[in-house]
């Protein structure tokens, strides 16, 4: 049994992996500030003599005795990171070097929740991880994917000056239960929006791709990664199937059976065009695979969103 604190455990995907870290006999320490996460979603943890809540906002610092720190606390949706987009950062880089010296001091494994934001408008397709990224430095974005940036580069030089045993995990858009309704999302959005009947919003000419990861997949190679010996990352972890969001749209429209029509709204700047992980590293390092096939994983967080309406 291990003493783990997950940051941001009440979000999205935190939830998910305290429920997973719980269920392989560890005791959680589950901390957040409640901005986009939510009680609702540990809820169901809160009888487990083994599950604890912290209120608190990683950037100020904290001391606890802890085995593994998974750094998950960050907006992760556009509307929300860009809410106050000064805190984003400040969360990416007072939050990030409180962990890491937490980390330091407890001698404690952490890993960094980064993401494939940190490629930008990818001239490079699918991404690896040797790629350096095309990111706009000063635009709506860049308080989100400048951020994650230097979240990596201080965990790199922790690593480096002070030897602290580090992690970082390259996020591709993941979807699932969970996903908050008002996040803005492109999969809770579309869903949201198939179950009301109302138009499914698309941005631009709906031929940019994303490549969607089913959060229980996504968990286990964020496990993975962090109990493999000897290989820090960073890694992609996601799934490689790539679709354009027309398709989404209209495999949404298809499981839902709905009346929905698709509408266009003008695109978002810095929107990236196309996006698909290059998962070999992560096949060869933590033997990965997603194997939530998209129209199931949807299916899943369609009947979801069908009890949060
Ligand atoms: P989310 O918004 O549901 O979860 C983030 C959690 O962090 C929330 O519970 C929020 O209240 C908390 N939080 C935010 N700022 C905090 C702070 N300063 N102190 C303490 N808690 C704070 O988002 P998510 O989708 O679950 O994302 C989790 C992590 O994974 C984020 O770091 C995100 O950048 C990363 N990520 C997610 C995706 C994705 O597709 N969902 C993709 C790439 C990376
Ligand atoms: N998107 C869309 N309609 C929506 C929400 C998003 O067409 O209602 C598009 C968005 O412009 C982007 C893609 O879907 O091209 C994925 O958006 P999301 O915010 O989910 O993730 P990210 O852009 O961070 O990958």
């Amino acid at each position: 049994m291990k003493n783990i604190l997950v940051t941001g455990g009440a979000g999205f995907i935190g939830s998910h992996l305290c429920e997973k870290l719980l269920l392989q006999g560890n005791h959680v320490i589950c901390l957040d500030n409640f901005f986009t996460g939510s009680r609702k979603n540990i809820e169901h943890l809160m009888d487990n003599k083994e599950f604890e809540l912290i209120r608190h906002d990683i950037i100020e610092p904290i001391i606890l005795e802890v085995d593994q720190i998974y750094n998950l606390a960050c907006p992760a949706s556009p509307i929300h990171y860009q809410y106050n987009a000064i805190k984003t950062i400040k969360t990416n880089v007072l939050g990030v070097t409180n962990m890491l010296d937490l980390a330091d001091e407890t001698k404690a494994r952490i890993l960094q929740a980064s993401t494939s934001e940190v490629y930008g408008d990818p001239t490079v397709h699918p991404q690896k991880e040797t790629y350096w990224g095309n990111v706009n430095p000063i635009g709506l974005r860049s308080c989100y994917d400048e951020g994650k940036r230097v979240a990596e580069a201080l965990m790199m030089d922790y690593h480096r000056q002070h030897k602290v045993d580090i992690r970082i995990i390259r996020i591709f858009n993941t979807y699932g239960p969970r996903m908050a309704k008002n996040d803005g999302r492109v999969v809770s959005n579309f869903i949201i929006q198939a179950l009301k009947n109302e138009d499914i919003t698309i941005y631009g000419d709906g031929l940019q791709t994303r490549s969607f990861c089913y959060v229980d997949d996504l968990v286990n190679g964020m496990v993975a990664l962090m109990n493999k010996e000897d290989f820090m990352g960073p890694v992609n972890v996601g799934n490689d199937g790539e679709y354009t969001i027309k398709d989404l749209a209209e495999i949404i429209i298809d499981l839902t059976g709905s009346k929905s029509k698709i509408i266009y709204k003008p695109l978002p700047s810095d929107d990236p065009a196309q996006r698909r992980p290059d998962l070999t590293l992560a096949k060869e390092k933590l033997g990965y695979e997603p194997v939530v096939h998209v129209r199931d994983g949807l299916m899943k967080t369609i009947e979801y969103f069908k009890t949060v309406l």
